[in-house]
């Protein structure tokens, strides 16, 4: 993720939204002529300088260029129960139809506006046992690359939201189990997954460190550990890259 910040003397100018690999993301005014944004690029992106367009009020546009660096995540291979690697029964497809559904509805839920005033911290300080970006394969399938990283904890261990945000979702899903998803604003969000036990129910506003509930193994999972995941605007960003840009988020435009 990469934290955008905007001065802007002009309101008839301001910048209302930003473009970049064919995605639109959101500004928040932070202070007096001062806008910020955050962009993500997802894992598979094209490297290189990529445009990236402000759009203005007066639906003029402004580029600025971006370089998109190769990251190297490696890879792993997993063994998992072959119904819960690659479900088959109807039963279990549906659920997951229906899990994409409630987190479509989930991620649809945020504004241009930053709920939170002190930089995301992480939830447990323990071993992260697998890095963010790490290719994977289940019983030798390729899946999708690891979207947040795992952190040690035994079952029942107390997990702490990273930042203030509100609650987007709250509940079981077939893959991550119970989870806890915050929205921090401007599409940001965190994932708790796999979760023993839950203690927030949705709309609630939390407030960092409080607790969200607590570490477990549910969900597709080979053993109890906390999944912390960020989330902008639909692409799974590095969260240890994403505490520093928290950071820059919070300062005002020029100082960071
Ligand atoms: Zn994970």
């Amino acid at each position: 993720a990469v934290v955008v910040s905007i001065r802007c003397r002009k309101s008839s100018v301001s910048p209302r939204q930003l473009r970049l690999l064919g995605k639109t993301f959101r500004t928040a005014a932070v202070g007096r002529e001062e806008y910020k944004a955050v962009c993500a690029v997802p894992i598979d992106a094209p490297l290189g300088a990529q445009p990236l367009e402000i759009v203005l009020a007066d639906r003029r546009t402004v580029t600025r260029t971006l370089t998109v660096r190769k990251g190297d995540y490696g890879e792993e291979h997993l063994r998992l129960p072959a119904e819960m690697a690659n479900p088959t029964s109807p039963a279990h497809l549906k659920q997951i139809k229906n899990d994409r559904r409630r987190l479509r509805r989930a991620y649809g839920s945020s504004a241009a506006l930053i709920r939170f005033s002190h930089p995301f911290t992480m939830p447990l300080s323990s071993t992260i046992i697998t890095p963010f970006g790490r290719r994977r394969y289940l019983n030798d399938i390729p899946k999708s690359p690891h979207g947040g990283i795992d952190l040690r904890g035994k079952t029942g261990t107390p997990v702490p939201a990273a930042a203030g945000g509100r609650v987007a979702f709250s509940g079981r899903l077939y893959y991550s189990g119970n989870a806890v998803i915050i929205d921090h604003g401007l599409d940001i969000f965190s994932l708790y997954l796999h979760l023993n036990s839950i203690a927030v129910a949705v709309g609630e506003q939390v407030k960092q460190g409080q607790i969200i509930g607590t570490v477990g193994s549910t969900g597709r999972v080979t053993g109890p550990h906390l999944h912390w995941g960020i989330k902008v605007n639909g692409i799974f960003v590095d969260p240890l890259e994403f505490i520093k840009e928290s950071r820059l988020l919070l300062q005002p435009v020029g100082e960071e």
